[in-house]
Order: C-alpha cells, then sequence, then structure tokens
C-alpha cells in the first residue's frame, strides 16, 4: 500500500504528518511511503533526514496515493486530487466545512478524524487532541511568561527581592495541566480551577492550589457540561476575586461540539492588575474571554489578551513527532503484511470513520449537516 504524506497548505501550518522516524517505522511494515518535496522543512525535517521513502512533486504525492495522512483540514481542491476511493487520515473539524463532506462523499474517500478517535484508555496513544494540547498548554504558560512585565520567579538580589507572579489557570484539562507544570517550573505560585472536580488531586499533585468556587458540572466521558445561567454567574462572582490578583491568566475551558464558554468578561479584565496578561487558548472556540480577538494581541485598558491560534504548530517538530506516533498507533492495527485492513469491529477504528463508500459515517456530523 502506498502511503502519501503531502506539505501542509493550511496558513500558518509547520507540522508534519510523518517524522523521519515514524515514516522509516511503516516502512518496515512494507507500506511504501511517499513524502512530497520539503513536506517536513517547516517543522526542521529536510528531506534527507527521510531515508527509504520516495520524494514526490505535490502532484504525484495525491495522484499516488492510496492512504494520505496529513495533520490539518484538507481543502476541496485537495480532496478532489485524490483518487476515488482512497484513504485519508487527519483532523477534519468537519461540522466546519459541509462541503468538504460532500467531496470526501462524492470521491468515495475512506476518511478518518483523529478528533474522533474515542478518548478511552486503550485509545490514548493515537489521541491526538490530547498530544496537541499538551504542546499548547506548554507553550501558553511561555507566551504569559514573556508578554508579562514580570518575572515568573521569585528572585533574590542585591537589587532587592522580587515576588513570584501569581499565574491563575482556568481549565484543568490537558492543556491547562500542562500549563501548570510549565508555569511552576518557571517559578511562577500558580493557582488552577476546573468544573470537573477530579482535577484537584490532578492539580494539586503538580504544586499549585486548586481554587474551589463550589460549581461543580461533570458530563459525559469526563468532559465537563455547559452551567446553567445561576451556576455562571456564582462561578464569576467567585472567580472574580482571585482574578484581580493574577498577574497572568491563562485559560483552556472548552465543552466538546460547543463554543467556548465565556468566563471572564470585560468587567473582570477591567477589574486586573496593570500589566497583567490573559492568555486564551479557546481563542480557536472563539474565546473564553469575552474581549479576546483570535489571532490578535490586543491590550484593554492595563492589560494585554492573547488569542494564539494553532499554538502546536509553533513546537512544530515535537508536535509533528506526537502526531507521527499517534497516526503510527492508529494505523498499525490496520496494516498488515503492507495490505491495508480496517476490522469494522473495532470501536476505536469504527467510530473515527468520517466517511466510507459516499456516506457520511459519524452521525452527529450527518445531522449536523443535513
Ligand atoms: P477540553 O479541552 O474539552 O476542556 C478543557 C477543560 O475545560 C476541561 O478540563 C473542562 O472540564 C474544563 N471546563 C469546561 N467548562 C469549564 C468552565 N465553565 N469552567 C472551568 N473549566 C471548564 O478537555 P480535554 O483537556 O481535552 O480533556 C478533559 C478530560 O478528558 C481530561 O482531563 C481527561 O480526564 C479526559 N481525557 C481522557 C482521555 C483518554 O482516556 N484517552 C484522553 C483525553 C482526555
Amino acid at each position: 500500500v502506498r502511503l502519501s504524506v503531502p506539505k501542509e497548505t493550511a496558513s500558518g501550518e509547520r507540522r508534519v504528518a510523518l517524522d523521519p522516524t515514524v515514516a522509516g517505522r511503516l516502512g518496515q511494515m512494507g507500506v511504501s511511503v511517499q513524502i512530497e518535496r520539503d513536506a517536513g522543512l517547516a517543522a526542521r525535517f529536510p528531506d534527507a533526514a527521510y531515508s527509504a521513502v520516495e520524494l514526490l512533486d505535490a502532484e504525484a504525492v495525491y495522484a499516488q496515493a492510496d492512504i494520505m495522512v496529513r495533520v490539518a483540514p484538507p481543502t476541496v481542491a485537495e480532496v478532489e486530487k485524490l483518487p476515488e476511493g482512497s484513504t485519508l487520515v487527519g483532523f477534519f473539524h468537519a461540522h466546519r466545512s459541509p462541503e468538504l463532506v460532500a467531496t470526501l462523499q462524492k470521491r468515495k474517500i475512506l476518511s478518518f478524524a483523529m478528533e474522533l478517535i474515542p478518548r478511552i484508555s486503550r485509545a490514548q496513544s493515537m489521541d491526538a487532541l490530547s498530544s496537541q494540547a499538551a504542546v499548547a498548554g506548554y507553550k501558553a504558560a511561555l507566551m504569559g511568561a514573556d508578554l508579562s512585565c514580570r518575572f515568573f520567579p521569585m528572585l533574590t538580589t542585591a537589587a532587592g527581592t522580587i515576588r513570584p507572579s501569581k499565574v491563575v489557570v482556568i481549565g484543568a484539562g490537558v492543556a491547562g495541566l500542562q500549563a501548570i507544570a510549565t508555569a511552576r517550573r518557571l517559578g511562577a505560585m500558580v493557582e488552577a480551577y476546573d468544573v470537573r472536580s477530579a482535577t484537584k488531586e490532578q492539580v494539586e499533585s503538580l504544586g499549585a492550589k486548586f481554587l474551589d468556587l463550589g460549581v461543580k458540572a461533570e458530563g459525559e466521558g469526563g468532559y465537563a457540561r455547559e452551567l446553567t445561567d445561576d451556576e455562571k454567574q456564582q462561578q464569576q462572582q467567585a472567580l472574580a476575586g482571585f482574578i484581580a490578583k493574577a498577574d497572568v491568566l491563562i485559560t483552556t475551558a472548552a465543552i466538546p461540539g460547543r463554543p467556548a464558554p465565556k468566563l471572564i468578561p470585560a468587567s473582570m479584565v477591567e477589574g486586573m492588575k496593570a500589566g497583567a496578561v490573559i492568555v486564551d487558548l479557546a481563542a480557536e472556540g472563539g474565546g473564553n474571554c469575552e474581549l479576546t480577538r483570535p489571532g490578535e494581541t490586543i491590550e484593554h485598558g492595563d492589560v494585554i489578551i492573547h488569542g494564539p491560534l494553532n499554538i502546536a504548530s509553533q513546537v512544530a517538530l515535537h508536535a509533528s513527532e506526537m502526531y507521527a506516533k499517534n497516526v503510527l498507533n492508529f494505523l498499525s492495527p490496520m496494516l498488515q503484511d503492507g495490505e491495508f485492513k480496517p476490522d469494522w469491529d473495532d470501536e476505536v477504528i469504527a467510530s473515527s470513520c468520517l466517511t466510507r463508500d459516499g456516506e457520511i459515517v459519524h452521525a452527529p456530523t450527518r445531522e449536523a449537516i443535513q
């Protein structure tokens, strides 16, 4: 089977779907790996680093693919270039682009969406949402430190003693926990809050303080549910005092399939310290702060509000290595002796399938689109 890796085309995307090590592993499994020239360059993997793969131009890498593996969603034109009935693996965010789904149907593409891989223990090694969220959380703490006019660590110097920064993290999921760990390593005092009480222990194990605001909202499958209006008000009142004392606020709150909850109104921003920084990791979903402008860094009064997009791409080398491992772990059970044979009784394979034989297999996408 021929497995193709294109050069990513989404604006600002620096990652590549396979790093040289994983490309080599697939080669050993009898797969013919074909990489578009310079596909890994932006992630610092030059063509020469890929051994035993075929380097192709853009046209051939699409036309000759049995399976294509990519990171960011393809364009409609890119799907049109794939052979009818071929397989495509990557992020799709299908509910955002009905036209893309229609093209996958029309071309009878067998598509697997990395974001649909169920978040069960067995599939943890394939979970690209988690691996990329961990990268984003790490980078968010660094962005906060960089934009801040204050040190993170306590410093005792001949020029006086500097108090450590106070970092508040809202949402202690995969990204939030990595942000906490990184801010702690830089010496900040960290406080964190999540509506899932299971996170308390995880926050404390990283040396941060858990803020118990009395609002709990456990949803299905280990996720949070949306808060009622009363709960939102209670949460905001309790949160305001802590946020007023923060030097850096990192927000990561998300509800699967819903816009990011708006937790930080303008009034709360206006109560923050001069020079305080908000890094809104939820910017991709509209932002947790009412004032966030996705993709921009703005100043509101004395507060800097940063709304970064596609953060994982900024740590492109390691983010690509982690993504490639996720892809390898996902594809391996389907690749036997160089042949591609999905076992449709496997829950992980069946649930991550988006389209097959011209049908939308994933029910929520079908309902959202039709
Ligand atoms: P996410 O990105 O959907 O959300 C980020 C965090 O925001 C979550 O912790 C959520 O509880 C929190 N949140 C939502 N609304 C909030 C609000 N109003 N106020 C404060 N916080 C709010 O979540 P995620 O990081 O992708 O995953 C969350 C959890 O799912 C993980 O911590 C884990 O328990 C579970 N998970 C399991 C697996 C697995 O077993 N394979 C993989 C990944 C995640």
